[in-house]
């Protein structure tokens, strides 16, 4: 039996990536300063897998920005805009143009990594493929000079990297398939004429639902592959979920390993106790969780691994996390601040590897060889379960005396729309923002004294309600109808409800989001509640200083829950509903405070979809069960508003429906009217404000643009349901262009009253 690794975070337990990158960008550090680091983390990294006794470890896991845009690099994917031709070298300069944009080319399109928080780049498909240089081969060469030990190489398989690819070559996906085959081919060539014993080939795309076409061209590549890879081993990797309808086709691949994951899911320990596993492979064993951050209860794992080890020989067995370990902060050490009790049961990457080591030792000398770290598990994982600390019977009461009608508005939306224009007349085509103005410097540096106890609550307070009124002084000048404060007490939107609820708690730890970018995901560790109102004060403030109604802005639960690290010993779902509950407690609040409207934001809402289509629906139930128990109990003047942004939603239009706000705001700037299609079609009867304004464009919003996008939603969407609004917030854009653009919008708006004689209707 061995242990094995599938990847390390890349990113270094001080942020040692990110600073010399963006050094290096800021032309402050050389290319080669920047390369001297990426060796070190490089070395560390392997130092830190292998002192806690991981015999396989990986290489080729390390990236100066993200592995998917290596791949793209090594197989020549590079979009022409670039202007780099084959044969043209491949650089880390090459690699940031693509990554970040170059003179007059647009940075290629980031996208989450299936249902994680962390970013890759899309490959764009443009010509043909070629083997530009085999990094696989120089990441193992680099640890074999140095430490002189042999690795194995991580390598995005070629059905997943053409399954996340752009295709702008016309092509169908099986060509490209077959056309991608023969470079992977050579690359695998020089691997084995090097002396690699096994590759890890990633293979996530095969835990979504393939057609049975793309299975067979896997087929067909594999078997291409196995012809021309010589003596080189390969482990297809997956990860993130069960494989499924896929089994019997990758089982029957011709590789020598199969890497499944035993966490996610039931699916694959059912699969192999039904269908066993084929003689001729080695299977990588997925135990430890790679996506959460919870202590694994050892004997139950064990106990696990038994069963699967039951299936295969021992000799053929290898024991790993169940995915990479990127998406974990590195080590617990950095954790000074946080509860003991709480941090005992916490397990980042280095715990994972210790966890790995373990089970396996578990599984090959019996229980007794790990008595000690078994029981102190126990002991540990006890201690937390039984303490009254994050239990709390009074959320656990609620839930259990909710109410159906708690889930729902008093009276239908056509209802309540009526009351609604009754009770807050607004001009046709309302105007107004999305939440958040530009965070300028002098509001992050206030913050940020106030947060290291630099400056008093009082005068940060001063400071912020300074800046509201200039914000509202602003608003009014301009012309919006529903103003906003503005949200510059806010660093995060998670963040910020995460530090007042009870249940969750802030870690120290990093999280690579994308290229330079890290986050620190807060913790969902116990019974969510909300001591005390959380936004009211500034709302009210706000509501003071002007006539117009101003929106009460609130994170939605369903958001909360998929930007956290949340409890795994409940249902999701059962922790979407206490987070509701504490947005409903301040939805109630906000309205008893005189908010007219109060928009619940879930821009998230989409992101946490299953990955496999058939476990929508059951997402999709809880999810607007959860939105409606946090939005739903207010009267029926009170209009809900909910944010969704830089997403497809056609394929959800029904759930969005379901979730009974009375308006929306979506992105649909760039979209080129495509959500309009879906609202055409579901015949949507709710008031809608398609985004007109490109918040991620430096550009000033264009008067005519706007108008001939609002032109075409009128044609879907009743003029009398629509809203004026930007994508999304503005909190990262300037205020140069942010007020010439907000005047240009609210220009459009009374421009079109008119030309669409909406005026006084
Ligand atoms: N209200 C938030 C803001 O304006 C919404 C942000 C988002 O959708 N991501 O910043
Ligand atoms: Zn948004």
């Amino acid at each position: 039996m061995l242990t094995s690794n599938l990847g390390y975070p890349r990113i270094g337990l001080k942020r040692d990536l990110k600073k010399v990158t963006e050094d290096h960008w800021a032309g402050k550090a050389t290319m080669q300063e920047l390369l001297a680091v990426g060796d070190t983390l490089r070395r560390a990294n392997f130092e830190a897998q292998r002192s806690r006794g991981i015999e396989l470890m990986p290489c080729g896991d390390f990236s100066y920005y993200d592995l998917a845009l290596d791949t793209a690099l090594m197989v020549g994917a590079v979009p022409k805009r670039f202007g780099w031709r084959p044969g043209d070298p491949v650089d880390l300069d090459l690699e940031f143009a693509l990554a970040r944009g170059a003179k007059g080319a647009q940075a290629c399109e980031m996208t989450k990594w299936f249902d994680t928080n962390y970013h890759y780049l899309v490959p764009e498909i443009e010509g043909p493929f070629t083997l530009t240089q085999n990094r696989s081969l120089a990441e193992f060469q680099f640890f074999q000079r140095a430490l002189g030990v042999k690795t194995k190489p991580v390598v995005l398989g070629p059905f997943t990297f053409i399954a996340l690819a752009r295709n702008a070559s016309g092509r169908p996906a099986h060509e490209l398939l077959r056309a991608l085959t023969p470079v992977y081919a050579q690359m695998l060539g020089e691997l084995d004429r090097a002396g690699v014993e096994w590759v890890q080939m990633d293979e996530p795309a095969l835990v979504l639902e393939q057609p049975a076409a793309a299975l067979a061209a896997l087929l067909e590549c594999y078997r291409d592959l196995a012809q021309a890879k010589g003596r080189v081993k390969l482990m297809l990797q997956t990860y993130f979920g069960g494989l499924a309808d896929a089994w019997d086709t990758v089982m029957a691949l011709p590789v020598e390993g199969v890497g499944l994951d035993f966490v996610r899911t039931e699916e694959n320990l059912t699969d192999l106790r039904g269908r066993g596993f084929p003689r001729d492979k080695a299977l990588g064993a997925g135990i430890v969780n790679g996506r959460n951050v919870w202590a694994t209860d050892l004997p139950a794992a064990l106990q696990r691994l038994e069963a699967i080890a039951r299936h295969v020989p021992q000799e053929r067995l290898w024991v790993q996390p169940s995915c990479s370990l990127l998406h974990l902060p590195i080590n617990r050490s950095l954790e000074k601040e946080l509860d003991p009790e709480l941090k005992s049961v916490l397990a980042y990457a280095d715990d994972r590897l210790d966890e790995v080591r373990t089970l396996a030792q578990g599984l090959g000398q019996g229980r007794a060889a790990i008595a000690e770290e078994l029981a102190e598990n126990q002991r540990v994982l006890r201690a937390w379960r039984s303490s009254p600390r994050h239990t709390d019977p009074l959320v656990q009461a609620r839930l259990r005396d909710l109410k159906e009608n708690d889930l729902k508005r008093q009276s239908s939306w056509a209802v309540r729309h009526e009351r609604q224009a009754e009770a807050l007349p607004l001009p046709p085509l309302p105007t107004t923002t999305i939440g958040s103005f530009p965070q300028t410097a002098d509001v992050r540096r206030e913050r940020d004294r106030w947060k290291r106890g630099a400056s008093a609550e009082a005068e940060y307070k001063e400071f912020v309600r300074g800046k509201i009124r200039e914000l509202i002084t602003f608003q009014e000048r301009v012309g919006l109808d529903v103003l906003v404060h503005g949200e510059f007490e806010r660093a995060d939107m998670v963040d910020y409800f995460a530090e007042q609820l009870q249940g969750m708690a802030f870690i120290q730890g990093w999280v690579q989001s994308y290229g330079s970018r890290y986050v620190r995901p807060p913790l969902i560790y116990g019974d969510v509640s909300r001591p005390r109102p959380m936004t009211v004060e500034w709302f009210s403030y706000t509501q003071g200083l002007t006539q117009k109604p101003v929106k009460g802005m609130l994170t939605g639960p369903l958001t909360m829950l998929k930007w956290s690290f949340a409890r795994d010993d409940i249902p999701l779902e059962q922790v979407a509903y206490q987070l509701a509950l504490s947005i409903r407690d301040e939805v109630s609040d906000l309205e008893a405070a005189g908010a007219r409207i109060i928009q619940v934001d879930e821009p998230a809402f989409r992101e946490g979809l299953p990955l496999k289509r058939r476990h929508w629906p059951d997402y999709l139930r809880w999810a607007v069960r959860a939105f409606g128990l946090a939005s739903a109990g207010v009267r029926d003047e009170t209009q809900i508003h909910t944010h969704m942004c830089y997403a497809e939603f056609n394929d959800i239009i029904e759930a969005i429906d379901a979730m009974d706000a009375d308006a929306i705001s979506i992105e649909d700037s760039r979209s080129a009217g495509k959500l309009l299609g879906a609202f055409e079609r579901f015949k949507f009867e709710r008031a809608v404000g398609p985004g007109v304004y490109d918040i991620h464009s430096p550009q000033v919003a264009d008067k005519e643009r706007m108008k001939a996008q609002l032109r075409a939603a009128a044609r879907v969407i009743r003029p009398k349901l629509l809203w004026v609004n930007p994508d999304c917030g503005l909190k990262t854009r300037d205020w140069k262009e942010t007020a010439p653009s907000l005047e240009n919008m609210v220009a459009t708006a009374q421009e079109l009253r008119q030309e669409m004689n909406l005026v006084g209707s």
